[in-house]
């Protein structure tokens, strides 16, 4: 069968890039999903004038038009979530379920912000002078890049499209090269959707060819951006010298706490959630499991019976709770960090090794490494795999100060039946997010997301505070 090709969307119109890239399943290698086409700058300006184009109807235009649209989109979504899933499995490499799932999240956030539309309120005070009354209103920002990665390859564009849109806003979504099926996907529904023209525009590409070109042009205002910290510090210094909005959503090396007094069957429940699934290619993933030592002996015994059952394969087969890495080199990082940590000392308990199944694909067996400590690089690094660590200390306050000791702060959880150590927690752990007896991972779609430290720049992304990003302030004085 001939392999579909798959163009860009620009000015309503799907449009061949300069080349095409073949999008193949990490669970078979042998499987190629379709060409993609791969932008170059003078494709993207394009896009760009496009937009801007756009901008002045579209930012003015009908609210209820704007909120149609939105449901519309996440109609379709919901109504093909068992398909789309199957897509995302099929490309990212997570299980049909969670692919499904993440599907089922974006198709939520369209209805969401659909309401969102109607939703924007501002503010009448009064003035210190009389005579005169203030109004302040948020208005769109203008033309914003998106830059999404590979993990959430359906979620992430959608948690940043639909606000960019609810909002007034006119879109270039650049999504990352190795997973371009779901983002087609989704501009073929919004293509359809009645929006007009312009206003969203599909630029696939990559990062080292159109990152630059788009995140500098002048023609955007602003942009948000998730990824790796490297990535990510990178265009806040490119935003800082062209003066334009920025966003980030970075890394994390998200601590999962075990106290003496957790429910054991549950706690091991969780940080197999948090560490493994989706294979443990999630910002939000527990790396770092912190565990008391009068309950350490009987967690790692638990953890490794758990392990044990855990199945790992093809993404689309049924019974699978572990698929494959997303690509050879984020495998080869995946194992090379069990081989760090080991080198620094640590023990591996279960796990860690590469593995074949009935067809070709970056399978491993998700790690678990024992006796390490706070400095080691496999405690400090983001890894981005199915690789986890233990650090075993005396009691709340240690677990508490090990938990913070990281450069990064995106989620945190603990596992405690104590009341007083799950409000502690809730208050002095320095993540934007922060878990009580639930995996570090698996976030509701109607409420803010996001970190402190190294794991986040700017403001929040999702739900109502999302507003801060997506508009800017006018604050206008009356006179009689
Ligand atoms: P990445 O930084 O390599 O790529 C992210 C995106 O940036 C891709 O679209 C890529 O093409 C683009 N890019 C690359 N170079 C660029 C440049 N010079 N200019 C502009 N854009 C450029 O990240 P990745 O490997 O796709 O994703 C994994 C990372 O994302 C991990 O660090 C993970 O923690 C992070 N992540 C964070 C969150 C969050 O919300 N905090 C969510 C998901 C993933």
């Amino acid at each position: 069968m001939a392999i579909q090709k798959h163009d860009n969307l620009i000015n309503g119109q799907w449009v061949a890039g300069a080349k095409y890239a073949p999008n193949i399943n990490p669970s078979n290698l042998a499987d190629v999903i379709g060409d993609y086409t791969q932008a170059d700058a003078a494709q993207l300006d394009g896009a760009v004038k496009a937009a801007r184009a756009a901008f002045p109807a579209w930012s003015t235009g009908n609210i209820q038009a704007r909120a149609d649209a939105l449901d519309k989109i996440g109609s379709e979504i919901l109504a093909r979530r068992e398909e789309l899933g199957t897509l995302l499995a099929r490309e990212e490499g997570k299980t049909k379920p969670e692919g499904i799932g993440e599907a089922t999240r974006a198709g939520n956030i369209f209805k969401f912000f659909a309401g969102e539309c109607l939703r924007l309120t501002g503010e009448v005070v009064p003035s210190v002078r009389s005579g005169v009354s203030v109004e302040i209103t948020r208005e769109p920002v203008g033309v914003i890049g998106l830059i999404t990665p590979w993990n959430f390859p359906i979620a992430i564009p959608a948690w940043k499209t639909a606000p960019a849109l609810a909002y007034g806003n006119c879109v270039i979504l650049k999504p990352a090269d190795l997973v371009p099926g779901c983002a087609w996907a989704l501009a073929d529904i919004i293509s359809r959707s009645g929006i007009p023209a312009g206003v969203f525009n599909l630029v696939m590409g990559r990062g080292s060819v159109i990152g630059d070109p788009l995140v500098t042009h002048p023609g955007i205002d602003a942009i948000s951006f998730t990824g790796s910290q490297s990535v990510g510090a990178r265009i806040a210094q490119q935003c800082a010298v062209n003066l334009k909005k920025v966003q980030l959503e970075m890394g994390g090396k998200n601590p999962q706490v075990i106290l003496d007094d957790a429910d054991l069957a549950q706690a091991v429940e969780l940080s197999v959630q948090s560490a493994f699934f989706s294979t443990g290619q999630r910002c939000t993933a527990a790396s770092r499991l912190i565990v008391t030592e009068g309950i350490y002996p009987r967690f790692i015994e638990a953890m490794k019976q758990r392990m044990a059952s855990l199945k790992v394969g093809d993404a689309l087969a049924a019974g699978i709770d572990i698929g494959p890495v997303s690509s050879q080199a984020q495998l080869e990082q995946d194992l090379s960090y069990v081989e760090i940590g080991q080198a620094e000392g640590a023990v591996l308990v279960a796990g860690g090794q590469r593995v074949t199944c009935s067809t070709e694909g970056f399978y491993m067996v998700p790690a678990l490494l024992t006796d390490t400590t706070a400095g080691m690089r496999i405690n400090r690094e983001e890894v981005f795999g199915p690789v986890a660590s233990i650090i075993r200390v005396k009691g709340y306050e240690e677990a508490l100060a090990e938990s913070n000791n990281t450069p990064y702060g995106l989620s945190a959880g603990i596992a405690t039946t104590s009341l007083k150590h799950a409000s502690h927690f809730k208050r002095h752990s320095q993540a934007g997010m922060v878990m009580v007896n639930l995996p570090t991972a698996g976030v509701d779609y109607h409420v803010p997301f996001g970190g402190r430290k190294g794991s986040s720049y700017g403001s929040r992304e999702q739900g109502r505070y999302a507003q801060e990003f997506f508009t800017t302030v006018k604050t206008s004085y009356i006179g009689s």
